[in-house]
């Protein structure tokens, strides 16, 4: 079976963005720079965040993070947003999701604005790309289709399910390997929480992209021998025998699935550092506007 590993194609792409920078740098264009709101203490944010703004600084990019009490008013976060939408020094930034409950994520995603909006969340952006035409592509999904792309696994024609129909994750993938072009051109299904019979749709998949956020869900039955197994979750699982207490872990069962699949990512290591990098991209495209 051959390991995706995404963290070492990322650490490949990331390199190249680099010499993108320095060539701008010494040219004395733009550098670009990406802002980032992480609003409470949720661990699992924190440590995204962290991961996004030390790439920044790897690649040579400006950042900066935006950090507030889980407190905050929607006023006051909607205060930021604004502030971040007309800084000319800003190219793109994110606001970390989950927010806390008495936030409204739709109406702060909506007071983004789709120029700057490098997760490609906002309605203009996700509606661009429906129609095939240029956007922010999500980045998880951008991170997916990159990652099939540098392999060179084919999907045109292909089978592929997609378990999830999340706005960030499920739904966008799915349009996006549907839609004509390379990766792209595969017959997608998409399951979700109301789907009957899961394994009959995940066993015809070539491509199989779990999406769930459900610990190993995905068993070695549920799979076609030499499918590409693209696995979204991280999910941490109490384990008393790791100093930490818990393991990280996604949506499939790695050790039960890899004597019988073609290609898998493993997590951590997979699809997560390939989410960054994505992010990384559009902030660069956002600042060569
Ligand atoms: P979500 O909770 O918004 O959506 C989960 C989806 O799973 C829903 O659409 C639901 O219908 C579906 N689902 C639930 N139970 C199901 C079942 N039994 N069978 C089939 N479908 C079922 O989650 P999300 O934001 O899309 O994230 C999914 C997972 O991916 C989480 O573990 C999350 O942490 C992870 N994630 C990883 C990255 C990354 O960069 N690697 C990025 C985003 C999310």
């Amino acid at each position: 079976m051959k390991v995706l590993d995404g963290k070492a194609l990322a650490a490949t792409i990331k390199e190249e963005l680099k010499q993108e920078v320095d060539t701008i740098r010494l040219a004395g264009g733009k550098i670009p720079h990406l802002a980032a709101v992480l609003v409470g203490e949720d661990p699992a944010s924190q440590v995204y965040v962290r991961n996004k703004v030390k790439s920044c600084e790897m690649v040579g990019f400006q950042s900066s993070l935006i950090r507030r009490p889980a407190e905050i008013t929607q006023t006051e976060l909607l205060e930021i947003v604004d502030e971040l939408n007309k800084n000319p020094d800003i190219d793109g930034f994110i606001v970390q999701l989950p927010l806390p409950k008495h936030l409204d994520e739709n109406t702060i995603n909506l007071a983004i604005d789709p120029k700057k909006d490098v997760d490609g969340f906002t309605p203009v952006n996700i509606g661009m790309m429906t129609l095939g035409l240029p956007s922010y592509l999500p980045a998880t999904p951008n991170g997916i289709v990159t990652m099939l792309d540098r392999y060179g696994i084919e999907t045109s024609g292909k089978e592929v399910v997609v378990l999830g129909r999340s706005n960030i994750v499920g739904t966008p993938m799915t349009i996006l390997l549907s839609r004509k072009g390379n990766p792209g051109n595969a017959t997608v299904t998409m399951c979700h929480s109301r789907t009957k019979d899961l394994a009959f749709h995940t066993k015809r998949a070539d491509i199989l992209i779990a999406a769930i956020g459900i610990p190993e869900m995905v068993t070695a039955d549920m799979v076609k021998e030499g499918a590409v197994i693209i696995d979204v979750g991280i999910n941490r699982v109490e384990d008393a025998s790791r100093k930490r207490g818990y393991r990280l872990c996604g949506d499939v069962d790695y050790a039960g699935l890899e004597g019988k699949v073609a290609a898998m990512t493993p997590v951590p290591g997979g699809v997560g550092p390939m989410t960054i990098v994505s992010l990384m991209m559009n902030t660069l495209a956002a600042s060569k506007r």
